[in-house]
């Protein structure tokens, strides 16, 4: 089998050896001779993997005391409509900074249990930049933010600090750089960018907001109920969780968020560089703004289009076809991506050039 440089935005790349481990415990699980997902969650073996999976996100990110991780279900989507529940306070209003169509669909569910006020939004400019003044939000129960727009190729490289909590969707870019946790109420991701598989999101919550809200949860949005049961409230999805821990270790064991955030600045600025330098190129974005995960750029002259994507096809490069809202192309480059993918990539913007 050669090798595919995978570049897709979600679900995307996770390690090798993660992959085999995974496809190892579904045949046969710590050598019980039956399947991870025949099991019962509640058996010693999978509850194990629970705490594993917990101990490590706090180990890995540095997570401080007084927070509680959570593995839940239903994507970074429910988890829109979760934050709201668990954060309307007496204004029963969040205050949104609108950076793209993740965070527009998280205004959309705080409507439903609220108000989501939008502060700040760059959709004047299809979202290519980071709005960086705001209407006050001292009328708000907490500010939601998106750290990284996965369509858009933005990335917020500094966080809001008004004066209200802050709930950030980190579904893209968790676990790429280091974050201070203290600065944030609730974190939450989809794992399928950079944690694991498809089927988990986790949940970083501060212990003090838990049970505050001021309006009825329904019992399987409640955050509470949740931390009370040690994420085991109900059945959880085993595979996801199993992954995302085996991920985790695999982060651990090459040295941390000190070690990916160099080798996703390398990645980075090796394709940024290029696409700076290669006159047929440009990127989608203000500069100071680019996110180091989602790398959106354009040819300045679509007739060659068609030739450029002979040459990425041809050097066995996958997923860099741009969204259909922003066109041209975008190269997800998360944590399990090689420098030898961006390498790939790079020698294909050349060839074009040379052509
Ligand atoms: C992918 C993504 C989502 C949606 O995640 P689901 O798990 O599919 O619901 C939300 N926010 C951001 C920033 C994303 O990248």
């Amino acid at each position: 089998m050669s090798k595919v440089h995978n570049f897709s935005a979600g679900p995307c790349i996770l390690p090798q050896e993660v992959f085999k481990e995974a496809s190892e415990a579904i045949l046969n699980f710590n050598d019980l001779n039956l399947s991870l997902i025949e099991i019962s969650h509640r058996s010693k073996d999978f509850v194990v993997v629970m705490e594993e999976a917990r101990t490590l996100v706090k180990e890995v990110l540095g997570v401080p005391e007084g927070y509680t991780v959570l593995f839940l279900q239903g994507g970074a989507s429910l988890g829109f409509l979760k934050v709201a529940y668990n954060m309307m306070r007496a204004n029963k209003r969040g205050g949104y900074i609108v950076t793209g169509a993740w965070a527009k669909k998280a205004v959309k569910e705080a409507n439903f249990v609220g108000e989501g006020k939008v502060v700040a939004t760059s959709e004047d400019r299809n979202f290519n930049y980071i709005p960086k003044n705001y209407k006050s939000v001292s009328d708000c129960d907490y500010l939601h933010i998106t750290s990284n727009n996965t369509i858009f190729g933005t990335q917020l490289h500094e966080f809001p600090d008004v004066g209200v909590p802050i709930v950030c969707d980190m579904s893209s870019d968790i676990f790429s750089r280091k974050v201070d946790v203290s600065k944030f109420d609730i974190i939450y991701a989809g794992a399928q960018k950079n944690l694991g598989p498809a089927g988990t999101t986790l949940y970083i919550v501060k212990d003090d907001v838990l049970g505050k809200s001021s309006v009825g949860i329904p019992t399987m949005l409640d955050l509470n109920i949740h931390a009370s049961k040690d994420s085991m409230f109900n059945t959880p999805p085993v595979f996801a969780v199993y992954a995302s821990m085996l991920n985790l270790r695999w982060l651990k064991a090459n040295g941390g968020m000190n070690w990916i955030e160099a080798r996703n600045n390398e990645k980075a600025d090796l394709l940024y560089a290029e696409i700076d330098r290669n006159p047929l190129f440009e990127g989608t974005c203000d500069k100071k703004d680019r996110s180091k995960m989602n790398v959106t750029f354009v040819l300045k002259d679509e007739s060659v289009g068609a030739k450029f994507d002979e040459i990425w096809n041809a050097s066995n490069i996958s997923g860099i076809k741009g969204h259909r809202s922003v066109g041209g192309y975008r190269a997800s480059i998360y944590n399990a991506l090689s420098i030898e993918s961006v390498q790939a990539l790079v020698g294909a913007m050349k060839e074009l050039e040379s052509n």
